[in-house]
C-alpha cells in the first residue's frame, strides 16, 4: 500500500538520522544510551529545521583584519517541550542554539480514553513574538500535539513548529485538521497506531524509556 504523503510533514532522511533513530528503536538499547541518542537525533534535526533562519551582517575582527561575517537575527528561539518525554529533546538542541529560552507544556495521555489531560503550562509572556519549537518525541495520536499547540496559540505565539522523533500518520492527519500551518519535521513516519496507541513498530513508550521507568 503507498505510504501517505502529508503536505506538513517533512521527513528528515539524513543518514545519520535514520543510523541513531534505529539504534533508538531497539529494545535492547539501555537509558543511558537511549537519551543519548534522543539528544543526538535532537541536535541533527534542529540543524536541519533552522536551515532558513534570517541572518544579518556583523562586522568582525580576525586576528588578520575586519571582515563582515554573519549572524543570525530576529529574536532567539523558544523551545516548548511536551513533558515529560519532550524533555529528552531540550538538551541536544540546547547545544546547538544556547541562547533558546525553554517553556514547558504538561500534557498526559489518558490511558483510556486516549485524549490529552492538560496539567501545567508555562512560557515568559513577553516571548510570544518568538518562534516556537514544540518539541515531542512521539507524535501518535496527535491529541497532545494539537492540545500543545492550541495552548501556545492562545497565549498568542503565531510561529510554531513541531519536531518529533516518531510520527504516526493518524498524528499526523490530526495536526493536519486542526493547524495546517504548523509544519512537522520528523526522524520517521512509521506505519500506524496499535489499539493502545502506540505507534507501529515505534520505539515503545519514549518516556518510560528515556528516564528508566519502564
Ligand atoms: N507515546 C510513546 O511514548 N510511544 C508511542 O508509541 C506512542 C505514544
Amino acid at each position: 500500500m503507498p505510504r501517505a504523503s502529508f503536505p506538513n510533514l517533512t521527513v528528515l532522511t539524513h543518514p545519520l538520522i535514520a543510523h541513531k533513530l534505529s539504534i533508538l528503536r531497539d529494545r535492547d538499547t539501555s537509558t543511558r544510551d537511549f537519551k543519548q541518542l534522543v539528544g543526538e537525533i535532537a541536535t541533527l534535526m534542529a540543524y536541519e529545521v533552522t536551515k532558513d533562519l534570517p541572518t544579518e551582517p556583523v562586522e568582525i575582527d580576525t586576528p588578520l583584519e575586519r571582515m563582515t561575517g554573519q549572524q543570525v537575527s530576529g529574536k532567539k528561539l523558544t523551545l516548548v517541550p511536551i513533558l515529560r518525554a519532550g524533555l529528552g529533546m531540550v538538551e541536544g538542541i540546547a547545544q546547538l542554539i544556547p541562547s533558546a529560552r525553554v517553556g514547558h507544556i504538561g500534557l498526559y495521555r489518558d490511558h483510556d480514553t486516549l485524549k490529552p489531560v492538560d496539567y501545567y503550562f508555562k512560557i515568559p509572556a513577553s516571548e510570544v513574538e518568538r518562534d516556537f519549537f514544540v518539541l515531542d518525541p512521539m507524535l501518535a495520536t496527535g491529541g497532545s500535539a494539537v492540545a500543545a499547540v492550541s495552548a501556545l496559540q492562545e497565549a498568542g505565539a503565531r510561529r510554531i513548529k513541531f519536531l518529533c522523533l516518531v510520527a504516526a500518520p493518524e498524528g499526523v492527519g490530526a495536526m493536519l485538521e486542526a493547524h495546517a500551518d504548523v509544519p512537522i519535521f520528523a526522524a520517521a513516519l512509521d506505519r500506524e497506531l496499535d489499539e493502545h496507541g502506540y505507534i507501529l513498530p515505534g520505539l515503545g513508550d519514549a518516556g518510560d524509556r528515556l528516564f528508566g521507568t519502564r
